[in-house]
């Protein structure tokens, strides 16, 4: 039996509200740019993450840089990443003049923090980290050797949880607000909740977050004047944006159990004959279903024959052409090459899930 109909990877889902708000807000738009609908937008991302500072900007890539730049990282910097993300975490290094120091992950496919706390011992001129937690899995117990040791040696710290919004730590922390200075997420179209394009920076520190809304507004001294007190340039967001996100926000709740519901379904038909990684739902909002496999790129051209859409996991960033660093990341090569993301749209249903769970067998035999 073949689906009569294309199951995407990933699709963002909207629906009656997102249009209702939106057509609400265009009654009387204002300047469009971002205002009181902003402030609540980020006001309730505040409270949802417990975290005393949230500052939208115009995407997930830019509020890594801003983030780099309010923590003093300058042009001929170095800054430590994990070789497994999704490009944009050392673009964003680049795009400020600084240079990404690549190293490998662990099997939980996070920054292994003994590598690189012996990195850190080894390179004094590595000015910073981004840690990322990739799909919702991120920070733990074990990372707190690596944050004292940044801490006393007066290294940055930044989190990238753009695949994190709604998971947590061991701790029953939000990601992106552990450990780290600042936290960044992303709210692009495949994300947890997504205003299309669009990002948010997260802190404690009340002087870090008058720097990163100075960063994003010209350097202005208050809003809408034109006096510069410090450098900056424009990654402000939109009114309508916030109208959209806001809706968004309603449905994490439901989303996060969704997800988890979908991972369990995929684990449970799946078993014995894919591998998952081990992830813990008590804290872990798996975003994209990954999973590790022999034969990845025929087991995707079969699952695309039957109508079914997959996105084969990140190359290693070192290896991409636009960096073409000769060196071995073996965990990141290892996941790298047998990682394969299937349908994870929130709006999946379950006979959706074991139709790809059945092909996945057959193609295996099982
Ligand atoms: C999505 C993503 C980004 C980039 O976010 P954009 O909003 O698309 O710029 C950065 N890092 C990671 C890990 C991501 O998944």
């Amino acid at each position: 039996m073949k689906l009569n109909y294309f199951i995407p990877q990933y699709e963002p889902s909207f629906d009656f509200y997102e249009k209702e708000a939106v057509n609400k807000y265009m009654e009387n738009p204002g300047f469009m740019t971002e205002y009181k609908k902003t402030t609540e937008f980020e006001e309730q991302i505040a409270s949802f993450l417990k975290v005393k500072h949230a500052i939208v900007v115009n995407n997930g890539t830019i509020s890594l840089s801003l983030a780099l730049i309010a923590l003093g990282i300058k042009a001929g910097d170095k800054v430590l990443i994990p070789d497994l993300s999704m490009i944009a975490t050392a673009n964003a290094i680049k795009l400020i003049g600084a240079e990404p120091i690549f190293i490998d992950v662990g099997d939980d496919l996070i920054l292994d923090w003994e590598l690189a706390k012996k990195k850190l011992q080894k390179n004094k001129n590595i000015k910073a980290i981004i840690f990322v937690s990739l799909n919702g899995r991120g920070f733990n117990r074990l990372m707190w050797s690596l944050i004292w040791y940044c801490q006393e040696n007066n290294i940055a710290i930044i989190e990238d949880a753009a695949q994190s919004f709604g998971s947590k730590n061991y701790e029953g922390i939000s990601l992106g607000c552990r450990g780290s200075q600042i936290g960044s997420f992303s709210f692009s179209s495949p994300k947890l909740i997504t205003t299309g394009q669009g990002g948010c920076l997260v802190t404690d520190n009340d002087k870090l977050a008058k720097g990163l809304r100075a960063l994003k507004d010209f350097g202005r001294s208050s809003g809408g004047n034109d006096i510069h007190d410090s450098f900056g340039i424009n990654c402000k967001f939109t009114e309508l944006q916030a109208v959209i996100g806001l809706e968004q926000l309603k449905k994490v709740p439901y989303r996060i159990l969704r997800k988890k519901e979908i991972f369990n379904l995929y684990k449970k038909e799946l078993n014995g004959i894919v591998n998952f990684i081990e992830t813990d739902l008590n804290y872990t909002v798996p975003w994209f279903i990954d999973i590790f496999v022999e034969r990845r790129n025929e087991l995707q051209n079969f699952l695309k024959e039957n109508n079914i859409g997959t996105r084969a996991i990140y190359p290693p960033m070192h290896s991409q052409k636009c960096f073409d660093i000769k060196e071995n990341f073996p965990k990141t090569e290892y996941y790298s090459s047998r990682g394969l993301w299937l349908p994870s749209s929130i709006t999946l249903k379950d006979e959706e899930i074991i139709y790809i769970c059945n092909k996945i067998k057959e193609f295996y035999g099982k």
